[in-house]
């Protein structure tokens, strides 16, 4: 009996789901959750289930321990203390990326800069500013391309370390918007501090708007607005670590070239991309390559968009940007650069 009445009942479902017109899809609503991973505050906004945000959640916190430098325990603190350790699938990928990011720039992003960025504090909050030799003794142990990769073991030579610190939230957003792509989500904005991940638009179908914080002004001051879809919009910016003594500022951003902060004449890098972990990367590179080779940088590649904000007031987006940027701050010249 009960047997039939679930029969009536899944056939009467049929019945109204095929006879009537297609009614608009259930109304996803808005999972939301923030918390602290790779030393800074995140959040997350997921049209979805409470189980899509805590694949976030976990997929994060778990990269996290995987690429700490700081837990002793951790693959990468290993391998910073050993010169080699057992790498998993995220750990190799993110070799690669180092590896190709850091050919694609000239060097510009390196890695393994890791031993010069202790030096200047900026691993524990107790900033210096070192002397020339001490730096060009460290100089001598940076180099990306050292990094070696058998099977699933990855070495460094003696004195190397490595710090994915550059990439590393770029990849965390990439990674989970992959899976929550997976998982069927087509609505959702991660926001890992200055890493901004969206998965599709905004469940309405409009496009996410992403505010870039104006380099020159405090936290809620904003250079400009964004409007995306499925991509991932990173910034780097002079502002966002650093330390002042002597009257000069010496942000966290370094130039491989010189083992200190880069002095490119850029105040902020934001670039938007399809991968999370090119554009967390390229805003580094770029931020230290300066307005000119950056944009010559795009000339060339053309897989991505950016906004550049420099010292001197010039804001400078590439042209797939001119109808998606809104500059907000009145106290920049805004320049589209020519196709
Ligand atoms: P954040 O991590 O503050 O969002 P970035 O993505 O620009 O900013 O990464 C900067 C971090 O990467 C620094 O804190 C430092 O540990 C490391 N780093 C600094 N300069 C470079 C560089 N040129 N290449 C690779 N890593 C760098
Ligand atoms: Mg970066």
């Amino acid at each position: 009996m009960k047997r039939l009445a679930l029969l009536v009942l899944f056939f009467s479902f049929l019945l109204t789901a095929c006879g009537t017109a297609p009614s608009p899809s259930p109304t996803v609503t808005a999972v939301e959750g923030s918390i602290f991973a790779m030393d800074t505050e995140m959040s997350f906004t997921v049209y979805g289930t409470q189980e899509d945000l805590t694949a976030v959640t976990r997929t994060i916190f778990d990269l996290d321990a995987k690429l700490s430098v700081t837990r002793s325990e951790s693959p990468v603190a290993r391998l910073n203390a050993q010169g080699s350790a057992e790498a998993d699938d995220d750990l190799i990928s993110l070799t690669q990326y180092a590896r190709e990011i850091g050919d694609a720039t000239g060097g510009a992003l390196d890695v393994t800069l890791y031993p010069i960025v202790k030096a200047w504090g900026f691993t524990t909050g107790e900033h210096t500013v070192p002397d020339g030799n001490t730096i060009a003794a460290l100089l001598e142990k940076v180099d990306y391309s050292a990094m070696e990769v058998t099977g699933t073991t990855i070495a460094l030579p003696a004195g190397t370390e490595v710090d994915f610190g550059a990439l590393a939230k770029g990849y965390a957003g990439e990674r989970c918007a992959k899976l929550l792509r997976e998982r069927g989500v087509t609505s959702a904005i991660l926001r890992l501090s200055g890493n901004i991940q969206t998965v599709g638009t905004k469940p309405d179908g409009s496009a996410w708007r992403v505010g870039i914080q104006d380099p020159a002004g405090g936290s809620e001051d904003l250079l400009g607005i964004l409007e995306v879809a499925d991509r991932a919009v990173v910034t780097s910016g002079g502002y966002q670590r650093y330390f002042v003594e002597d009257g000069v500022t010496y942000h966290h951003i370094m130039d491989p070239a010189t083992g200190s902060p880069a002095r490119s004449g850029l105040t902020s890098v934001t670039i938007i991309s399809d991968s999370g972990t090119w554009a967390d990367g390229l805003s580094t590179a770029l931020f230290v390559m300066g307005r000119e080779k950056a944009l010559a940088y795009w000339q060339t590649h053309r897989d991505f968009e950016a906004v550049l904000a420099e010292e001197t007031g010039d804001v400078w987006i590439t042209p797939g940007l001119k109808d998606t940027f809104t500059l907000s701050a009145k106290s920049y010249v805004l320049h589209t650069l020519e196709e």
